[in-house]
């Protein structure tokens, strides 16, 4: 299905999206990929929506991504006696491995590891933040603190610890038991909750055994501290605002956002803006300015993709958000300050020769008339250099592996094509102008521009560019072996 924007949408399944109808609706209205709450929903009701998307994509023909987010290692408190306590500021609290049942003074924190990782001043957010504790003293199995803002604490609420790296484990078994779950279903990413450290990445990437792509969400200050280690061992990153803005506080949320987006981009590595983004459709068909603006702000940063959580999960509106993100994403891709700002921030740095030949490739494309800019791509490296390029025209990634186009389907600007094998340039040249043109991206008497590293099938080899005709007589009648 041809696209008219660049930028993906990604959005979350649930309640409210839950059935063929209204998952084909949202593909048919601009949802790329697809993305799987493990925090959320059985194995059960998770496997009949991932079949359901694969009927869906199926039916319309063009691939699919679904992204299965784990939970990750999220604290919570234990229950009180009375369901709640309403805590005051400058009050004293305490958090202690005791499994008895909480009241004003106290409440059971069920995580050992913890209070072994505290240390006095830390502070400590209850339910989103809205409560906030500081660690006046500590010991192994408890922690005494000070309200600092009061509110409602009620049972099982979240918790988080923003200024410590903590020793948890990555995966909990939860976790690994989702990961082996959603591998074995054939999801294309993986996301991780909480990264930490870049080891946390590595430790699920060796668990998915290559069965798919992973993607560290950022929303943790210590993954922000050490954001360039974990970007090197993961394929994309998700700037996850909702946990990072309780984690920091909300003002440091756009500029790292802008740093990330860039960062991501300059590694050719697929990069989401997350959460809140048009919150008000939950309940509202219309959308504030402000979260228009936002989106648009992404858009204009650079992102591969925006995402919907709540509004397409549980929200009154889900296909009224994905038409709006898209409108705004066709609107923002026309405006000339968006080229520029995209151009101006292209990343100048080059090192291979796969480098090379998709930065001629951009400039060959735009300063001529091509149509396409034809990637031939098993691992989706070639791809995704393109995309890193940003180019004016639109970029086809033509691939034999399933596997492959669908993670692609997260990338800024790829529309992927399944292609036979090919073994031959020529063919490689014929069967792209093909796609070219039955995707309505060229007619006959176009040019296209073939990006291709021959041999074929061997990855890491881009080496040949080439101008070519649409017209299938005119390649057979010009082109070498
Ligand atoms: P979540 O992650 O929706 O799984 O919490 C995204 C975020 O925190 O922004
Ligand atoms: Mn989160």
């Amino acid at each position: 299905m041809k696209r008219h924007r660049n930028v993906k949408i990604v959005a979350t399944l649930g309640p409210a999206s839950d059935t063929y109808d209204m998952i084909r609706a949202l593909h048919e209205a601009g949802a790329d990929v697809f993305r799987l709450n493990m925090s959320h929903g059985s194995h059960d009701e998770i496997r009949e929506r991932y079949a359901m998307i694969r009927q869906v994509e199926q039916d319309l023909g063009s691939p699919i991504g679904v992204l299965a987010d784990l939970q990750g290692p999220k604290l919570r408190v234990g229950v009180f006696a009375n369901g709640s306590e309403e805590l005051a500021e400058g009050a004293a609290f305490r958090l202690d491995l005791d499994t008895a049942d909480g009241d004003g003074q106290r409440v059971c924190l069920p995580h050992p590891e913890i209070f072994a990782a505290l240390e006095p001043g830390a502070s400590l957010l209850v339910n989103d933040g809205k409560i906030r504790l500081k660690v006046t003293d500590c010991g192994a199995d408890y922690a005494n603190c000070t309200v600092v803002t009061g509110g409602t604490i009620s049972n099982r609420k979240g918790v988080n610890v923003p200024d410590v790296v903590l020793p948890l484990a990555a995966l909990s078994d939860k976790d690994r038991a989702d990961l082996e779950f959603v591998c074995d279903l054939g999801v294309d990413w993986l996301a991780l909750s909480f990264v930490q450290r870049p080891e946390d990445v590595q430790e699920a990437r060796a668990l998915a055994k290559g069965r798919a792509a992973i993607l560290s969400k950022i929303e943790k200050p210590s993954a922000v501290k050490c954001f360039d280690d974990i970007l090197a061992v993961s394929d994309g990153v998700m700037v996850a605002r909702g946990d990072l803005g309780v984690e920091l506080p909300v003002s440091h949320v756009p500029p790292i956002q802008k740093r990330l987006v860039r960062k991501c981009r300059a590694a050719a590595k697929p990069v989401i803006v997350a959460t809140q983004m048009l919150e008000s459709m939950i309940e509202s068909p219309m959308p504030t300015r402000a979260e228009v603006s936002d989106v648009a702000t992404a858009i204009y940063e650079g992102a591969d993709a925006v995402m919907l959580s709540a509004e397409s999960a549980a929200g009154q509106y889900p296909i009224e958000a994905v038409t709006t993100m898209s409108n705004v994403a066709t609107e923002v891709e026309s405006d000339p300050t968006y080229t520029e700002i995209i151009e101006a921030s292209r990343h100048a740095k080059r090192s291979t020769v796969a480098d090379g030949i998709v930065a001629a490739a951009r400039e060959i494309a735009e300063t001529t008339d091509i149509k396409a800019i034809c990637c031939y791509t098993e691992s989706g490296t070639t791809a995704l250099l393109t995309a890193r390029e940003r180019p004016r025209v639109p970029i086809i990634a033509m691939t034999s592996l399933r596997r492959t186009a669908r993670r692609l389907a997260l990338s800024w600007g790829t529309n992927c094509v399944m292609s036979e094998e090919v073994t031959r340039f020529k063919q490689a040249v014929v069967s792209a102008a093909r796609a070219a043109r039955s995707e309505g991206f060229a007619t006959a008497e176009d040019q296209i521009l073939v990006v291709a590293g021959v041999p074929f099938n061997v990855p890491g080899t881009t080496n040949i560019l080439r101008v070519a005709p649409c017209e299938e007589r005119l390649i057979y009648a010009s082109d070498p072996e």
